[in-house]
């Protein structure tokens, strides 16, 4: 008797373990169905005989960059988008990176064109981004895009709000009403979203470094996006339960004596309180790139009036 108690507890805890654990929101597998949608809009568009290029510009030789934008290119070659590629040495003059986007604004067999940052101090990022023609500003980065979507209207999306965007959307498709928390106010990720998420009728929080009371803050939140930069800043203590949670941070940890990628929530723990969950890595990181490669086939179409069989931004 006193057996079978022990196994039945053991078999309610394993139980509960089961049904509190989040469902893992896989950022891999939602990025093979935006990027299967973004190839057929690609071969849509080769039988108009319309050809969506990328450019990417990177200087310096950072590592992490480095391979952020070897693996646009190549991701951007496996969905039929051609990926041309521009490395400036660190000292690069500034007159000479904005005579290239110059270039390439003009030229028509550019619709994308990405300036990976950060980009050294001599130069002004501003001033660069800026330069970038709007039509052909896939990271939705260029004041007048990053203006449209603060009004709410038709602009280019940065990549990866709307990755979160698109996150949220295929775990939840009622958005509206939702208490949003975002942590971080950064002009590419922040900011955008909260934009965004207001767009979907959420009531919406920016907290950051700043904030007073940030965890009794967070802990109101429906939806809860980490952006912040800080490894595992985000406890089980922080959250809701059932509340969502979308990690965007990227942080290099050292873990018994092995480099480890992990995010800015604590994965471990929180996943035993939010109803969903994205992971780092496998989350945030391919659903970027994904939109990245959306942006660039919606900006082409755009640019070439043609309207798309399948409205690709709807797509969860
Ligand atoms: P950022 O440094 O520009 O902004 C960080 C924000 O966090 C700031 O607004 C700051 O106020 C806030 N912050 C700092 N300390 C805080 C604290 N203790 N509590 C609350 N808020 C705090 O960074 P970013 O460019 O927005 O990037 C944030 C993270 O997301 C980084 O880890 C970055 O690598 C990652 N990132 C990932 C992707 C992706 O594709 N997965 C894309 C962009 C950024």
């Amino acid at each position: 008797m006193f057996g079978k108690q022990l196994i039945d507890s053991d078999y309610i805890k394993c139980l509960n373990n089961l049904i509190m654990s989040a469902k893992i929101i896989d950022g891999k597998l939602l990025a093979t169905k935006v990027k299967d949608q973004v190839s057929s809009a690609v071969t849509e568009l080769s039988h108009k005989n319309i050809f969506p290029g990328l450019a990417t510009i990177i200087v310096g030789d950072d590592p992490a960059s480095s391979i952020y934008v070897k693996n646009k290119g190549k991701s951007a070659k496996e969905v039929g988008i051609k990926s041309f590629q521009y490395a400036f040495p660190e000292n690069v003059l500034e007159k000479d990176l904005l005579k290239l986007i110059n270039e390439l604004n003009l030229n028509n067999v550019v619709d994308g064109i990405l300036v990976q940052l950060p980009l050294p101090s001599h130069i002004n990022s501003d001033l660069v981004i800026d330069s970038i023609d709007p039509s052909k500003d896939v990271d939705g980065f260029n004041v007048l895009n990053a203006g449209r979507i603060f009004i709410g209207r038709d602009g280019v999306i940065p990549c990866t709000p709307l990755g979160c965007l698109l996150m949220l959307r295929s775990v939840n498709k009622e958005l509206r009403g939702k208490n949003a928390v975002i942590i971080g106010r950064s002009n590419i990720v922040g900011k955008p979203m909260a934009q965004l998420l207001l767009n979907e009728d959420c009531t919406v929080t920016i907290v950051h470094s700043k904030t007073n009371n940030i965890q009794e803050i967070v802990k109101e939140a429906d939806i809860v996006i980490a952006a912040v930069g800080i490894a595992n800043l985000v406890k089980s203590n922080w959250i809701k339960k059932d509340a969502i949670a979308i990690d965007v941070g990227i942080n290099r940890i050292k873990l018994e004596g092995k480099n480890k990628l992990v995010g800015d929530i604590d994965f471990n723990e929180v996943k035993e309180i939010a109803s969903f969950i994205s992971p780092v890595p496998g989350g945030v990181g391919p659903m970027t790139i994904a939109c990245l490669l959306m942006n660039t086939v919606l900006q082409c179409s755009k640019r070439n009036n043609i309207v798309l069989t399948d409205n690709l931004i709807n797509l969860f």
